[in-house]
């Protein structure tokens, strides 16, 4: 197993890929803090790690909320006494073409996927920096490497996930501190499942496979970044995307 006796934070765990990267960490032996906006959201995931005989409990916060954040960590170290491995996995869409994006669609973006990333970051450093070992895991998105019609804010967003990992790497590296983050393709979660069929057709030939990835892709990739077999890896944005930027 090769997340054993590791402590694991994962936002946005309810669903999608925190659900199978909370799945995927408990079969390799993390014991896990599942993080979403409404506790009662956590408890089917809360279940099934039980089930398979994992560790966890569930916290509800809010990424955007300095006083939830800290919470988060709060909780984490009363239960297992330190954190090893971040996933900050939480985010939104809120689509809209340029001219018709209003500030709200903007705020709720780059609220949660890029303000969210650095409050959960910056908090779980402070931990880390003091243990002088951890591990911090962004999700960006394709759309932070080639942008998307309709998505100013979420390439935004994604964009600045791409230079906060890169920079973070470079700060926490001198604590044994590593970095990473992973840009998903299109991926079958329910944040994809509500596009229009059309659409969905169009994102799938965008892969030179012809096909969507599954949440499982995406967390066999966190699990490795967490893991020492990464040991040398920081500072890499890793895309799984059935080569959908080549
Ligand atoms: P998802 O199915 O929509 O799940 C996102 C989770 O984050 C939900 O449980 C949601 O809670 C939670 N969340 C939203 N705002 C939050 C906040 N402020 N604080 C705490 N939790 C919050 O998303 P997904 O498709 O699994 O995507 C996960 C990550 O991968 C996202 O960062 C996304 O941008 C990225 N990504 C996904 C794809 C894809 O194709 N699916 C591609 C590239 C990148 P609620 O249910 O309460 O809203």
């Amino acid at each position: 197993m090769r997340l054993n006796g590791k402590v694991a934070i994962i936002t946005g765990a309810s669903r999608g890929i925190g659900e199978a990267t909370a799945k995927k960490f408990a079969l390799e032996g993390a014991k896990l803090a599942l993080v979403d906006l409404k506790k009662e959201d956590l408890a089917h995931t809360l279940k099934m790690i039980r089930d398979l005989g994992g560790e966890s409990i569930a916290i509800e916060a809010d990424v955007t909320d300095r006083q939830n954040v800290e919470k988060i960590m709060e909780e984490t170290v009363a239960q297992y006494g330190h954190i090893d491995i971040v996933v900050n996995n939480a985010g939104i869409t809120n689509d809209a073409k340029l001219v018709k994006m209003t500030e709200q669609q903007w705020d709720s973006v780059i609220n949660v996927n890029l303000k969210g990333v650095f409050n959960v970051a910056q908090e779980a450093a402070k931990v880390m920096i003091e243990q002088k070992s951890g591990v911090i895991l962004n999700a960006s998105s394709v759309v932070g490497l080639y942008g998307n019609f309709g998505q100013t804010n979420y390439a935004a967003a994604k964009w600045g996930v791409n230079g906060m990992t890169k920079s973070w790497a470079k700060e926490l590296g001198r604590y044994g501190i590593r970095v990473n983050a992973i840009a998903p393709g299109f991926i079958s979660t329910p944040m994809v499942d509500k596009m229009p069929e059309k659409v969905k057709e169009m994102m799938k030939s965008k892969s030179v496979l012809n096909c969507m990835g599954e949440p499982e892709d995406i967390a066999n990739g966190y699990a490795f970044l967490a893991s020492d077999e990464a040991r040398y890896i920081t500072g890499t944005i890793l895309s799984i995307d059935g080569g959908t930027v080549i």
